[in-house]
């Protein structure tokens, strides 16, 4: 059996009135705070990390923040430090989103930066990764897979330390929002060539410990013949995380 517990993690970007999130939270944290099998994690924007924090009281859902500077602090105005993060209350943060990467022109040295800085700040980092369809259909997946993974864990690789909390998400960008899922054997063929790589770089410790998770257009009809590959050790959701009719049967996925 898999050492890897599964992880169900939303991602609401940039969706959703205090209220509507903190109801949303109440009801997780009613339906799914304690479940055994499964670890259950949000990310809410930004100015609801408190107010979700205070919500998730101690029923063990996990908080996480969408994105945050290197930085500790300082003069960059409209910036989030790592530290303010943890101040608020988050144990993990995603890093290197595709659409920070499109639409904010993030690159893997910055989300280099970043991951060194939340790992040392003591904050789980999900770092993620994914090809274009362009790139998938010029087959240049696996090479965009290890040239975004040697970029943004630059400095873990150099030092060959990567912690075992450490969580990766393969994103593939064509199934993001579109409706799309990678099937569950393409998925499964990119998780395992990352496995492979976190195997010939950091060893097998980190290979067998480390958790993928997969991430495009998961829904409660597709989780759990993804969850069924070997590799694929969760999921980060954005859509269908932000109502409880379809996150809730997404975190039972084991109870379908
Ligand atoms: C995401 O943005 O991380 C995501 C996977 O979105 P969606 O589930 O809506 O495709």
């Amino acid at each position: 059996m898999s050492e890897r517990k599964p992880m169900i993690a939303g991602n609401w970007k940039m969706n959703l009135t205090l209220e509507q999130s903190t109801s949303l939270v109440k009801t997780i944290v009613k339906e799914c705070g304690r479940l055994k099998g499964v670890e259950v994690l949000v990310a809410p924007p930004f100015t609801a990390l408190s107010t979700i924090k205070e919500a998730i009281g101690d029923s063990g859902i996990l908080l996480a923040a969408q994105n945050m500077h290197w930085e500790l602090e300082g003069a960059y105005t409209g910036e989030i430090s790592p530290k303010m993060l943890v101040e608020a209350g988050c144990s993990h943060v995603i890093l290197g989103h595709s659409e920070r990467r499109n639409l904010f022109f993030e690159t893997n040295d910055t989300i280099n930066l970043k991951t060194e800085a939340a790992i040392s700040t003591g904050l789980v980092p999900i770092v993620c990764i994914g090809e274009t369809l362009d790139q998938r259909e010029q087959g240049q997946t696996s090479e965009v897979i290890r040239e975004q993974l040697e970029g943004s864990l630059k400095n873990l690789l150099e030092r060959k330390n990567l912690p075992l909390s450490t969580i990766l998400a393969y994103e593939p960008v064509w199934a993001i929002g579109t409706g799309k899922t990678a099937t569950p054997d393409q998925a499964q063929e990119v998780h395992q060539f990352i496995r492979h790589w976190l195997d010939e770089n950091f060893g097998s410790r980190a290979a067998r410990a480390i958790r993928i998770l997969y991430g495009g257009s998961v829904k409660p009809g597709n989780i759990r013949e993804l969850m069924s590959m070997p590799d694929i050790d969760g999921a980060l959701v954005g859509g269908a995380s932000l109502k409880a009719h379809s996150f809730l049967p997404i975190i039972r996925f084991q109870e379908n």
